[in-house]
């Protein structure tokens, strides 16, 4: 088969304007953290320090409930839905203005290729704003009751791999039901949302209504702990969202926790193999598999696991990994070099338990975090790989031989966030997706993510669920 060289097609920085240091943005203004502590930021793709942010202390974190609390009071609250939503089309279109300074900052502070930050976070972004905009004058018709009242004050917590777009899963929904926000980003993405914080201000959102505070772990306990809170939504790791959910254990507080999967990607042997090769590329290596819904499982029916395997190492092999900044990238930067630790580790267990390791021919740069896309086969279900999250660019790849059998293999996992299905078959899609044990069902398709469509899963991958009217419910007195 013909290689094709591309040309590097690098979209400029320039229109990013990245300050040395951040403050925290409470009750509509930048101020310092208390304490004056601070953090660095880091570019994962060149290790290079992007700016210093300010570590919110427990004080900081008062401040800004309370701030939340007297917005939700005096304002928030007490607006008529249809000019909550007018403030929320603000955001969206601005949002929509501002993607492609959005899109570069989120690449550079995360390592994503462009590529996905333009053309999937971005407008999923916008969507997500533009959706809930359209409900805030509309709750009683969301099927929880006539009236449904707001909680209060929402503390948000979010992760790494989707910065902005899991603030705007977070946002968009709490303040289209009348509640006010405190939001933590996470320690090592925290630039998107120091500029939504700017937008909130190009938007004249009334002070506190939403107050981005920065920081790590300790930052986001003390904000879930707080007594002042009344909503605690939580995206990230199955262990912290445990530890959430002890300490608001016995308190008033409403929670919605979106933890990790190990999603199953089934292909049985009727499906159309090209296309599930794209759909299992899609399923795992998009966003370097920092995705909790990655389908990082492969399951195939027996009698075409060759042909798949083979169409989908030559697939592999085309895969351009390097600079997030260049359009022409498909695999960027791991996000973290603990993050990239874990990935290495696991894999090393992958091995060491017996599996067969495999990856394209790959340079990675020499600055950096960099993990090649890898393929783990002779996978059976008691291996760590094919039993924990790596959340990274690793698929493991066991078979099956009848429907029955991929079931079962399937739902044999502590999480229940996704799962996909390929088959020509529709009756087959139906039976299969009401036996999954997961929160979404994908049908020769993966990863597809829309703001009407709810999102969350069972078992240890969480509960509540977010996006369409159901994620208005987490955020309503119901
Ligand atoms: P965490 O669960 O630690 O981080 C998620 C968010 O919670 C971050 O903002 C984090 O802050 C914050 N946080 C950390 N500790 C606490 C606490 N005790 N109370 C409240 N908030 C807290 O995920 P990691 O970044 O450590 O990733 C570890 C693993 O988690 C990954 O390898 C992956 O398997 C999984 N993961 C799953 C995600 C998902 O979408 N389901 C997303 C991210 C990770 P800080 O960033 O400062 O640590």
């Amino acid at each position: 088969m013909p290689t094709f060289e591309y040309a590097p097609a690098p979209e400029s920085s320039a229109i990013v304007d990245i300050q040395p240091s951040y403050g925290l943005f409470i009750d509509g203004e930048m101020v310092d953290p208390i304490d004056g502590s601070r953090f660095k930021t880091v570019n994962p793709a060149t290790e290079e320090v992007l700016s210093e942010v300010a570590a919110a202390g427990p004080r900081d974190v008062d401040r800004a409930v309370t701030a939340a609390r007297a917005a939700y009071q005096s304002t928030w609250s007490q607006l008529p839905g249809r000019e909550r939503g007018k403030y929320l089309f603000r955001l969206a279109r601005l949002v929509q203005e501002r993607a492609r300074e959005l899109a570069v900052l989120e690449s550079i502070d995360n390592g994503k290729p462009i590529r996905e930050s333009r053309d999937v976070d971005l407008p999923l972004v916008a969507a997500h704003f533009f959706y809930y905009a359209g409900w805030a004058d509309k709750l009683g018709y969301a099927g929880v009751g006539p009236d449904p009242r707001p909680l209060g004050v929402a503390a948000q917590v979010i992760p790494w791999n989707f910065p902005l777009l899991m603030l705007a899963w977070k946002i968009a929904p709490a303040l289209a039901a009348g509640n006010t926000v405190v939001l933590k980003p996470a320690e090592t993405t925290p630039l998107t949302a120091l500029a939504f914080a700017d937008i909130c201000r190009q938007a004249d959102l009334p002070p506190g209504v939403a107050n981005i505070l920065t920081g790590a772990g300790e930052t986001g306990q003390a904000l879930v702990e707080h007594p002042g809170v009344d909503k605690v939504a939580f995206t990230g790791s199955t262990e912290v969202g445990r530890a959430i959910a002890r300490s608001v254990a016995g308190s008033r507080k409403k929670v919605t926790l979106e933890l990790g999967g190990k999603a199953a990607n089934v292909v049985f042997d009727d499906a159309p193999i090209d296309q599930a090769v794209e759909g299992i590329v899609n399923g795992i290596f998009f966003n370097q598999g920092h995705v909790c819904c990655a389908g990082s499982r492969l399951l195939v029916q027996e009698s075409i696991a060759d042909e798949l395997l083979d169409r989908l190492k030559r697939r592999l092999a085309t895969l351009r990994l390097g600079d997030p900044l260049d359009k022409n990238t498909d695999i960027g930067a791991i996000n973290s070099s603990a993050q990239l630790d874990r990935i290495r580790e696991l894999s090393h267990a992958g091995e060491l338990e017996g599996a067969e390791r495999w990856s394209p021919p790959c340079d990675l740069p020499d600055r950096g975090w960099w993990f090649p896309p890898t393929v783990f086969t002779g996978v059976t279900q008691a291996h760590r790989i094919a039993r924990e999250e790596i959340f990274g660019p690793v698929l493991s790849v066991l078979t099956f031989r009848t429907p029955a059998e991929a079931l079962e293999k399937a739902n044999n996992t502590p999480y229940g966030l996704s799962a996909g299905v390929w088959t020509d078959k529709g009756s087959r899609i139906l039976w299969m997706a009401q036996r999954l044990r997961a929160g979404v069902v994908w049908a020769n398709t993966f990863n597809r993510f829309d703001p009407t469509s709810p999102f969350g899963g069972y078992k240890e991958s969480g509960y509540g669920r977010e996006g369409g009217r159901h994620g208005l419910e987490a955020y309503l007195d119901v």
